[in-house]
C-alpha cells in the first residue's frame, strides 16, 4: 500500500485521547466504594498504575447496574489490580499488612468440596464431583469479580446498533475439537454443545464476499524497524514479489522472504541425517535458524520476528526451531524432514495436534466464555433467571444474575472477590478428616472447612496456598509461570476501512501488539455477527509482551512485573497510535472511530509449553508439572498447569484427574 515516510507518533488530541468514551468517563468519577470486596491498606500500597482497576461499565447511563455486571465493564480487566491485591500480598509475606490475619471469621460452613479458582478447570471439577456425588454441597472461590478465568466474555453497547456486541476477553475457541479426549468431549456435549453445528454458525464464506486478505497474509512493517511504515496485503493470488512490492525492504531481502515461503529449496543442512537435522533445530531458536541456518539478514529476520508472538506469546527469537518446523512456518521446504509424524522433540501442543487439520470455526461470539457460563448455569440453575435449560445457542444471549451464585441453601455456591489465602489440613494431611480453607473477603479473613478440596489456582499461588507441600513440589510450582498476554477489544463505529484495505488480520513487526483483527464472523443463538461494513465491529488486539532471546519462564516474570504496572491509559494510547498507523490509508481516525475499549490483561495467561529449545527434561521427563500435581492429602491439583499446556481441553482433562484422585483417600 502506501509507502510514503509517515509520521509514526501522533498527538494525543489527533489520537483522541481527550474524546469521551465510557470507560474513562466512569473512571473519573469512580469512588473506591464503586468495587467493593478489597481493604484500603491495600489500595493504599499500590503503584501508581494500579488505579486501573477501577473499571467502568458498558453503560455509562446506568453505572450502578453496570458495576454489579462483569461481562459489560470496560477499561483495565483480566487479572485486575484488584483480584491480584490479596494474592501479591501473600507473594510478598505481607498479608499482615493489608489485613488482621489474627482475626479469622470462622463461619459455620462445610462443604463436601471447595474448589480454588473459578477457571474452567475449577468448573469442570465442580461438575465432576457432582456428577458422582449429586448431593455434594460445594463451594468455589475466585479472586476475580467475574467466573471462567481466561475465558472471559466482554458486551458492549455501541451506537447504532440495537444489539449487544459480544467480544472475547480471552480464550478464542475449541480449537482443534478433534483432539479432544472422550472427557473434555463429553463435557462439552453434556453442556449441549455439538461442536459440528459451528460450521452453520460461523460464515465460512464472510472473508471472500468482503475479499479480505487471509490471516498472515496482512503485515506492517513499522518504521521502528524499516525506517518507513508500510502496509503489505496479500490478496488472493498474488505472489510473494508482488505482496512485498514497494515495502521498505532491500531487493536482497524480498528475495530471502520469496524463498522462504517458496514451496522447494535446497537442503540447508546438507549431510546431516534426519536425526541429526531435529537434533540441531530442537537447540536453537527460529530467529537462530533463519539468521545462521538459512543465512537470512537482519532485515528478514525482523520481518519474521513476531511470527510466533499470537499462537506462542514470544517472539521467534525464543520459540524453537523444531516447533517452527513443526508449524509449518516458512523456511523448511527443502530440510526433507518427514512430516507425517511429529519429532520426538516438537512441544506437547504441537504433538497433540500433528495428526488433526480441524478448521478454526468453532468459535462462540464471547469465545469459551460460553463454556464456563454453561457450566456454571448447570452447577447454579438459579444463575439465569427464567431459564431452565440453556443450550450451546440460548447461552449466548442469557443475562446471568451474579447476585445468585453465591445464595445460601444453595448446593453449589460460586463466591468471586475471595481470593484463598490458605489451605490446611486438620491434622496431618494422611489422616485428617477435614481441609480449613481461608479465604480474603470485605476486609477481612474467613475460614469453612471441606471434606475435599481441588486446587484450581494458578501453580504459582498453589505454593504460597499449601504450607504442607513438601519443598520439592513447592519448587515444581514455581516452574510454572504463565505466559503474559493482552487481548484488548475495541468497538469501533464500522469496518469500512478494513474492507478499503482488503484484509482482516494484521500482524505488526514489533511494537505492543503482535495481532490486530476483526472479529470472527459468528451468529447464532439469536446474535448477529455484524455484517456489513457500515455497522460496529470489534476490533481484537492481541499483545505478547515477553522478550526474546529469553526461556519462556524467565521471558514472563520478566514482561509481567512491566504489564503490571502499566496504566491503562498507557494501552489506550498505543492502540490508537497503532490502529492510526495501521488502517489511516484506509479512512480510519481514532479519534473519531473508536467508541470504546476494554484492556483484558492477562499477567497470568497461557501455561508454559515445555519446548527442548529451554527445558533439557523435555520429552523424557519427569516434568516439574509431574511432581506440582501429586495429591496432598484431602487436596488435589488441577489448572491447565498441571499438564501444562494452555488449552481448554487440558484444563477440563486435568479436573477430571483431579477429581478422580479423590477416590484415593
Ligand atoms: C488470552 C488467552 C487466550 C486463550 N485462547 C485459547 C483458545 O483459543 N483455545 C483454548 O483451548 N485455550 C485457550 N487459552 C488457554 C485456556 O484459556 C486455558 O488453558 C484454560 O482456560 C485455563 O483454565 P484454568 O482453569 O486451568 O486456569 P485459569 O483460567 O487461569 O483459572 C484459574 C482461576 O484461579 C483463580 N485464582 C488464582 N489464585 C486464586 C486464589 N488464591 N484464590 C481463588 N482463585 C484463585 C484465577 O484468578 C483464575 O480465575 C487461552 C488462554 C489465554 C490466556
Amino acid at each position: 500500500m502506501s509507502d510514503q515516510r509517515r509520521r509514526p507518533r501522533h498527538s494525543d488530541s489527533e489520537l483522541g485521547m481527550d474524546r469521551r468514551i465510557s470507560r474513562r468517563d466512569f473512571f473519573d468519577g469512580a469512588s473506591a466504594a464503586a468495587v467493593g470486596g478489597i481493604a484500603a491498606a491495600a489500595l493504599a500500597g499500590c503503584a501508581p498504575g494500579d488505579r486501573d482497576w477501577a473499571a467502568s461499565p458498558a453503560h455509562p447511563a446506568s453505572a450502578a447496574s453496570g458495576a454489579d455486571y462483569p461481562p459489560g465493564m470496560e477499561g483495565l480487566r483480566g487479572n485486575t489490580q484488584q483480584a491480584l491485591s490479596i494474592p501479591h500480598s501473600i507473594r510478598d509475606g505481607r498479608l499482615g499488612s493489608v489485613v488482621n490475619t489474627t482475626r479469622v471469621n470462622d463461619l459455620d460452613e462445610h462443604y463436601d468440596l471447595v474448589v480454588v479458582g473459578s477457571g474452567i478447570s475449577g468448573l469442570s471439577a465442580a461438575h465432576f464431583y457432582k456428577k458422582k456425588h449429586p448431593e455434594a454441597k460445594i463451594l468455589i472461590l475466585d479472586n476475580h469479580d467475574e467466573f471462567g478465568g481466561h475465558a472471559r466474555r466482554n458486551e458492549f453497547r455501541p451506537e447504532g446498533r440495537e444489539q449487544v456486541l459480544i467480544g472475547y476477553g480471552g480464550t478464542q475457541a475449541i480449537d482443534t475439537p478433534s483432539a479432544y479426549s472422550e472427557t473434555a468431549m463429553g463435557l462439552l456435549k453434556e453442556l449441549g454443545i455439538e461442536v459440528d453445528r459451528f460450521k452453520d454458525f460461523f460464515d465460512q464464506k464472510f472473508y471472500d464476499k468482503w475479499k479480505l486478505a487471509e490471516e498472515g497474509d496482512t503485515v506492517f512493517l513499522r518504521a521502528e524497524e524499516f525506517q518507513t511504515d508500510h502496509l503489505a496485503v496479500r490478496a488472493k493470488g498474488m505472489s510473494v514479489r508482488e505482496w512485498l512490492a514497494g515495502a521498505p525492504l532491500s531487493p536482497e531481502s524480498v528475495d530471502q522472504i520469496a524463498a522462504l515461503y517458496g514451496d522447494s529449496g535446497d537442503d540447508p543442512m546438507p549431510g546431516l541425517s534426519a536425526q541429526e537435522k531435529q537434533e540441531r533445530l530442537s537447540r536453537i531458536s527460529y530467529t537462530d535458524y533463519l539468521r545462521d541456518v538459512l543465512g537470512c539478514n537482519d532485515q528478514v529476520v525482523a520481518f519474521m520476528k513476531t511470527i510466533t508472538s499470537d499462537e506462542w506469546a514470544v517472539p521467534a527469537s525464543s520459540w524453537g526451531a523444531i516447533d517452527a518446523w513443526g508449524e509449518g512456518l516458512p523456511g523448511f521446504a527443502g530440510i526433507g524432514l518427514d512430516d507425517s509424524e511429529a519429532s520426538e522433540y516438537n512441544c506437547y501442543s504441537l504433538r497433540r495436534f500433528w495428526k488433526f487439520d480441524d478448521p478454526y470455526i468453532h468459535h462462540f461470539p464471547d469465545g469459551n466464555a460460553s463454556i464456563a457460563r454453561l457450566l456454571v448455569h448447570s452447577l447454579i440453575p438459579g444463575s439465569v433467571p427464567d431459564a431452565d435449560e440453556l443450550d450451546m445457542e440460548s447461552v449466548v444471549l442469557a443475562e446471568f444474575d451474579y447476585s445468585k451464585l453465591d445464595e445460601e441453601g444453595q448446593d453449589v455456591r460460586l463466591r468471586l472477590q475471595s481470593p484463598c489465602t490458605g489451605l490446611a489440613h486438620d491434622g496431618s494431611p494422611s489422616s485428617a478428616e477435614r481441609v480449613f480453607v481461608t479465604y480474603h473477603r470485605d476486609g477481612g479473613l474467613h475460614r469453612v472447612t471441606a471434606g475435599h478440596v481441588v486446587m484450581a489456582a494458578w501453580h504459582v499461588m498453589g505454593k504460597y496456598l499449601m504450607q504442607e507441600l513438601p519443598s520439592a513440589q513447592r519448587r515444581a510450582m514455581t516452574d510454572a509461570s504463565k505466559q503474559p498476554l493482552v487481548y484488548a477489544n475495541v468497538v469501533v463505529r464500522n469496518w469500512q476501512p478494513w474492507v478499503e484495505l482488503g484484509m482482516r488480520h494484521i500482524r505488526f513487526t514489533g511494537g505492543d501488539w503482535a495481532v490486530a483483527q476483526l472479529d470472527y464472523p459468528v451468529s447464532m443463538g439469536g446474535y448477529e455477527h455484524p455484517e456489513d461494513p457500515s455497522e460496529p465491529i470489534i476490533i481484537q488486539m492481541i499483545s505478547a509482551p515477553s522478550p526474546g532471546d529469553m526461556s519462556l519462564r524467565q521471558g514472563a516474570v520478566h514482561a509481567r512485573h512491566e504489564l503490571l504496572r502499566r496504566p491503562f491509559e498507557s494501552f489506550e494510547r498505543s492502540i490508537r497510535q497503532t490502529l492510526n498507523r495501521a488502517l489511516g490509508d484506509g479512512g480510519f481516525d481514532a479519534a473519531r472511530d473508536i467508541e470504546a475499549i476494554t484492556v483484558n490483561r492477562w499477567g497470568h495467561g497461557y501455561a508454559r509449553e515445555y519446548t527442548r529449545r529451554w527445558d533439557s527434561f523435555w520429552p523424557n521427563g519427569p516434568t516439574p508439572a509431574e511432581a506440582a500435581r501429586k495429591r496432598l492429602g484431602r487436596i488435589t491439583i488441577a489448572n491447565s498447569d498441571a499438564a501444562p499446556n494452555a488449552y481448554t481441553d487440558t484444563a477440563i482433562d486435568q479436573a477430571h484427574r483431579a477429581v478422580e484422585e479423590l477416590d484415593e483417600l
